[in-house]
């Protein structure tokens, strides 16, 4: 069992290990691991201890790790094991409310929840049955929002959700503007469904026709410039909306005959269904490297036998999973959906001395993904052998192309949010925030300070770990202010807001163009970023065929969880 840092420990002891009726915790880490490997070795018809060893080994090594559900509730009564979820929301109170009640469960057993408000009404539309005016979606996203928090106080974590409105839905400038004042909607994160459609029309500076759901009438026609405006103003002063892609994420959906996908789960990784769920893990890049030579090298080989293991784990995780709905079930485990993704991409960068704003690291990163989904498909394909294959496999892209597969889908870039800090490596596959930081939130009223350990272990093999660094890096959070420090140095060490954000967005496109679900990435800009560049931003983001969009700019929220360090 690897040793954990004080961050890690604390994490799990406030939400992961077993406690008792008096709260007091009754579980260590690696009686944790031990339960979920137990757990999810369940369904192995034969080898099973072989299988519960080698799960074991992976999670206390901290070389994978399932996410945070699963760590959680495995090997507990009922135990709903899933991060991502999307929910049908029809044009109805019954529909609307039903769905409620449904994301209230689900947020209470920590999965996250994805809705496309797009059938429901507009604000003003008659009722039927009432004669009465119709409040229009933003107005139920506000009861949703209000519940996630009632049932966060009670739950494991932040019920956290997406909430999607289609571009041409009536009532879009009102959603666009929902959090415009910086405290409504908390608990969601907003996207706009943006379609090719809508794309060439800002484009061609044209109008654009807002069609009611309920009618299918032209409700308005607006000038698709001024909305593309509109949007890009509120995500440069809050951070949202984002965008998502609906024809990019259709074009490249491995099941077509099911239907068109209208909605991800809350962080953009996973487009799904109504009622699908998916679960998902990440592979710890940092540890899976040798050191030859005086130098670090990845170990290919065994990211590929992390990778085998990773994408069993999780297709045992469908079939042992106690899902919250029948419905859920039924749509789950027709396309056997899994998310098998990365974290530490940044630290591996450091421990190979490539700097994140480099045509190398884009190489490497479609180079390292390109043999992430072969290795994982390949696994997905053995699965299928063992265990056959998804039930909708048939008539799915796999199966006109005639390759036997188990999932539907195989890889997912999460976010990695608490995983990577059980883990103690970068966030998924984005650069380091800063080389010392505070964070806040993950643990309420308990903040605190990190020096980044793998970017300690590598400027002590270089000789030049000291305390006046020391002191500049706790102030600043980078080594900008240290003069004696080679370029080519620091550059291996720059931090998120340093970093162009044409390098953030060539990392999410050489990571989604071998990524059949989707990528979470945050654009991360400093303070002074202009309209212009977040315009920019998002038309780059379209141009590169990504499946969705989400930046922000230094400071625009409040209590955002990492904030530069300027302790001394
Ligand atoms: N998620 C959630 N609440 C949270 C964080 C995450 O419901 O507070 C869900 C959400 O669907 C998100 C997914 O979990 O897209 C994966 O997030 P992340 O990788 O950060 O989760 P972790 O496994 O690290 O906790």
């Amino acid at each position: 069992m690897e040793v954990l840092t004080k961050n890690a420990i604390q994490i799990l002891e406030d939400r992961y290990l077993m406690k008792n009726n008096e709260g007091v915790v009754t579980e260590t880490a690696d009686a944790l691991f031990k339960r979920v490997a137990e757990y999810i070795c369940g369904c192995e018809k034969k080898d099973s201890a072989k299988w519960s060893k080698a799960f074991y080994k992976v999670m206390s090594e901290l070389k994978f790790l399932p996410n945070s559900p699963t760590l959680m509730n495995a090997g507990c009564d009922h135990a709903q094991l899933s991060a991502c979820f999307v929910l049908p929301v029809e044009d109805s109170l019954e529909s609307i409310f039903t769905t409620l009640k449904n994301a209230a469960l689900i947020h209470q057993s920590g999965g996250g929840t994805g809705f496309n408000f797009s059938a429901v009404r507009p604000k003003g539309d008659l009722i039927n049955s009432s004669k009465g005016q119709s409040s229009g979606p933003v107005s139920f996203m506000k009861i949703y929002d209000a519940a996630t928090e009632y049932v966060k106080q009670g739950g494991k974590r932040r019920g956290a959700n997406m909430g999607i409105l289609n571009v041409d839905h009536p009532d879009i400038e009102e959603f666009i503007m929902s959090k415009s004042d910086k405290k409504s909607i908390e608990n969601f994160n907003l996207s706009v469904g943006i379609s090719n459609a809508f794309m060439k029309a800002v484009e061609d500076d044209s109008g654009w026709q807002l069609i009611n759901p309920h009618t299918q009438k032209i409700a308005r026609i607006i000038s698709a410039k001024s909305l593309w405006e509109l949007m890009v103003q509120e995500a440069w002063k809050t951070g949202d909306p984002g965008l998502i892609f609906i024809d990019a994420i259709n074009d490249s959906n491995t099941t077509p005959d099911l239907g068109r996908i209208q909605a991800t789960n809350p962080c953009g990784e996973v487009p799904l269904f109504d009622n699908e769920s998916c679960n998902l893990g990440s592979v710890n890049l940092s540890r899976i490297t040798i050191f030859k030579n005086g130098k670090y090298e990845i170990d290919w080989h065994e990211l590929s036998r992390i990778i085998h293991i990773g994408i069993r784990f999780l297709d045992n995780v469908i079939t042992l999973n106690h899902y919250p709905l029948p419905e859920i079930k039924i749509s789950t485990l027709h396309s056997r959906r899994i998310g098998l993704g990365l974290m530490g991409w940044a630290e591996l960068l450091i421990l190979l001395n490539i700097p994140y704003a480099s045509k190398k690291a884009l190489l490497l990163a479609e180079k390292l993904m390109k043999f992430f989904q072969r290795e994982s498909y390949d696994a997905s394909e053995k699965l299928a052998l063992e265990r056959g294959t998804f039930p909708s496999w048939k008539l799915s892209t796999f199966g006109t192309s005639n390759r036997k597969m188990r999932n539907a889908t195989c890889n997912s870039i999460a976010p990695t949010g608490t995983i990577s800090v059980i883990a103690n490596t970068s966030y998924s596959i984005e650069p380091l925030f800063a080389l010392a930081y505070r964070r806040v939130g993950i643990l309420e009223g308990k903040i605190q300070t990190e020096i980044n350990a793998v970017f300690i272990k590598k400027m002590k093999m270089l000789n030049l770990w000291n305390s006046p660094i020391k002191k500049i890096v706790l102030e600043s959070g980078n080594l900008n202010g240290c003069n004696n420090i080679p370029r080519k140095i620091k550059d291996i060490f720059t931090t998120g807001l340093d970093i162009p954000w044409k390098y953030h967005l060539l990392h999410q496109k050489a990571f989604q163009k071998y990524t059949d679900n989707a990528v979470s990435k945050t654009i991360n800009l400093p303070e002074q970023t202009s309209l212009r560049d977040i315009s920019d931003i998002y038309k780059t983001a379209y141009k590169y065929g990504l499946k969705g969009i989400t930046v922000y700019r230094y400071g625009s929220r409040v209590g955002q969880v990492l904030q530069k360090c300027n302790v001394t």
